[in-house]
């Protein structure tokens, strides 16, 4: 009897029943998004193991609780997600596709002997922690970062102020809940490669340990910012004549809004797709310890842009 409920297989149905009841319940997903969560779902926990599940129910269930959070006022002020929060299937898979592939992906590698020998599981468990850190960092700082006290800042043009819910605005406040979700994410696995290392796989020597809180924390601040570029150059935006706000949507305070630009098939699903992959591949090259290239790369950068 035991035997059969420790198989993957098995254990993962159970588990995703019970989440799946619960979320359902909560009213995080309505019934599309409650079946893409179960295919993503137990795809990773079959595939990636106990440890990335709950890296990425971590996600799944903020996201869930901070687009509630305040709801009404949300509303208000014009911010809040549509069908009363609830995800569709567009925003399961929007975030939990890429995750998906890479625990598969690391899953196949541990399959191999040479590959696992050079290192890939791990490489590719970096893209996994490094996709889901992005879209958590992305989704909580934009629920979170709109209760900003100053108004927030145009990420193509810091120097513009815009209204809150605007397509690549950016606040200290949402930056600082990107960096504490990347944070927490690093600490999840951390925890895990301590106290369970058999549910992280992936994750074989110290060298791997110590890369996991920097992987994570970077991803999810790189990530999410390249998020809100890619939205503020290229997501079809609308301009609210009532308010002001460019958003993403065709009616804003009971209007109809006007087209202003970007390309009109690239939607925030496309946006969500770009920065995960994005956040993935800063994670598989973090992964494989090129902290030096990234860091010194990254201060080049800034050196470069603040002279300029
Ligand atoms: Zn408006």
């Amino acid at each position: 009897m035991f035997e059969i409920l420790a198989h993957p297989a098995v254990s993962g149905l159970l588990v995703m029943g019970i989440v799946g009841a619960l979320a359902y319940k909560a009213h995080f997903v309505d019934i599309s998004g409650l079946v893409s969560a179960f295919i993503v779902g137990f795809t990773i926990w079959y595939t990636g193991g106990v440890s990335a599940f709950v890296i990425i129910l971590f996600f799944f269930m903020s996201a869930g609780i901070a687009t509630k959070y305040k709801y009404k006022v949300k509303v208000q002020k014009n911010v809040a997600q549509e069908g009363k929060g609830k995800r569709s299937w567009k925003n399961v898979f929007g975030s939990g596709l890429i995750p998906m592939i890479f625990s598969v992906a690391m899953y196949l590698t541990r399959l191999s002997p040479d590959l696992a020998a050079v290192g890939w599981p791990f490489f590719l468990f970096g893209g996994y922690v490094g996709a889901v850190a992005t879209t958590s960092a992305d989704t909580l700082a934009s629920e979170l970062g709109v209760f900003s006290k100053s108004k927030p800042r145009l990420i193509t043009n810091l120097r513009r102020k815009v209204p809150s819910g605007t397509i690549g605005a950016v606040s200290l406040l949402g930056e600082g809940v990107a960096l504490l979700a990347g944070l927490f994410i690093g600490l999840l696995a951390v925890s895990f490669a301590i106290f369970t290392p058999g549910w992280v796989p992936a994750v074989t020597t110290t060298e791997h340990v110590l890369f996991l809180i920097p992987l994570a924390v970077l991803t999810a601040f790189i990530g999410c910012n390249v998020d809100s570029f890619l939205g503020a150059a290229f997501q079809n935006r609308y301009v609210c004549e009532i308010c002001g706000a460019v958003i993403d949507k065709e009616f804003h305070c009971d209007y109809e809004t006007k087209y202003i630009g970007g390309f009109k098939s690239f939607t925030n699903m496309h946006v969500n797709f770009g920065s995960s992959g994005m956040g993935a591949t800063l994670g598989i090259l973090l992964g494989a310890g090129l902290f030096v290239w990234i860091l010194g790369g990254l201060f080049f950068w800034i050196a470069a842009s603040s002279s300029s």
